[in-house]
């Protein structure tokens, strides 16, 4: 099993973003990642410039809608039209292209300094045939948590990080319900546009492109390596996000080499995103933190989404007792790090 790393939910140019596709790609080029997702405001004009940028993958989607219920269209070939009233249509629109869906920043509350308190929330939840969650938008979450000029300041120039708490608690709950009645997919977003703010002397770019590609991040396992050929590589990444078969990382609190997460139940061994059966006293689930991030990890397990073990060490291995849908957060330095999507023992 192979790991690829990258970043989902960029802007460019042809929306709101401050770079275009080239010059984003060569930023992440030296980022250490392996693919990223472009997801323009209700266009695919980036679509011609997917392929290869040296060895990242560069893939192009869209977020479609404009006022609120925003969703991040993947894999699909022709643009959806924005349906801000009725998103089960857009999700719909996707779905028959064989496109991938993911509601974003569903709990996106708005700051008062900002935009004078826009936010743009997902509202309908009577929504289905979505493929998964944005549960974490770095962006999103960042401004919510400006709550005056003075804060604003505070976190633009002196502490970057302090609004970052991890993914959002309504949307992990949501998530967990929903997985109960069938498989959808966490994942997280930066929603990436390089702001560059100017306000008389000053100028400020909050969160540049390669900051981001440096925060959180989806890890995909796939059975082989990333193939060279575009087409087929850019199948192996939709299809892993679609099964699940991933996890999220913020690399600000490190990097998740050395990272995995199975059950195995006799001869057979589940990662995130598979079924396995459960079988009594022969289901074993394991966590390893082994790579350069391995001290002072603490570690959660989740079950049917309450707190199963939780255990400050870089590993856990453990006969489990009973059926359920288990996921793992890892916390490193006290800070949010990895949110594995579920194994499914049944
Ligand atoms: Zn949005
Ligand atoms: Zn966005």
């Amino acid at each position: 099993m192979q790991m690829v790393m990258g970043n989902i939910h960029i802007h460019s140019t042809y929306s709101d973003g401050a770079a275009g596709i080239p010059e984003i790609a060569r930023l992440v080029a030296k980022s250490g990642l392996d693919y990223i997702i472009i997801t323009d405001h209700n266009t695919l004009r980036g679509l011609p410039e997917e392929g290869f940028y040296e060895n990242v993958l560069v893939l192009c989607g869209s977020e479609i809608n404009i006022e609120k219920n925003h969703y991040l269209a993947l894999g699909i070939s022709r643009e959806v039209a924005a349906n801000d009233g009725n998103p089960q249509e857009v999700i719909n629109a996707v779905k028959e292209q064989g496109g991938l869906g993911f509601i974003a920043h569903p709990f996106d509350k708005g700051s008062p300094v900002v935009e004078d308190g826009r936010s743009y929330p997902w509202e309908d939840w009577q929504v289905k045939d979505f493929t998964g969650i944005e549960v974490w938008n770095w962006g999103s979450q960042w401004r919510d948590a400006i709550k005056n000029k003075p804060m604003a300041l505070y976190f633009a120039y002196l502490k970057q990080e302090a609004p970052i708490t991890g993914p959002y608690p309504e949307a992990m709950a949501f998530f967990d319900r929903t997985s109960r009645q069938r498989k959808i997919t966490a994942i997280a977003g930066t929603d990436a546009h390089d702001f560059h703010i100017r306000r008389g002397p000053l100028q400020r770019r909050i969160f540049p492109y390669d900051y981001l590609f440096h925060t959180v991040n989806n890890c995909l396992f796939l059975p082989q390596p990333l193939s060279g050929d575009f087409e087929k590589a850019k199948e192996q990444v939709l299809t892993a996000l679609r099964l699940g078969r991933a996890f999220i990382v913020n690399r600000r609190a490190g990097e998740p080499d050395g990272f995995s997460f199975t059950v195995s139940s006799g001869k057979r061994t589940a990662i995130p995103g598979e079924e396995i059966e459960f079988k009594e006293q022969k289901t074993i689930l394991r966590v390893r933190c082994l790579g350069r991030s391995r001290k002072k990890v603490f570690l959660k397990i989740i079950r049917n989404g309450e707190l199963y073990w939780e255990k400050r060490d870089n590993k856990v291995e453990g006969l489990l007792g009973k059926k359920g849908i288990y996921r793992v957060e890892a916390y490193l330095n006290r800070k949010p790090w990895i949110f594995t999507n579920p194994i499914y023992v049944v």
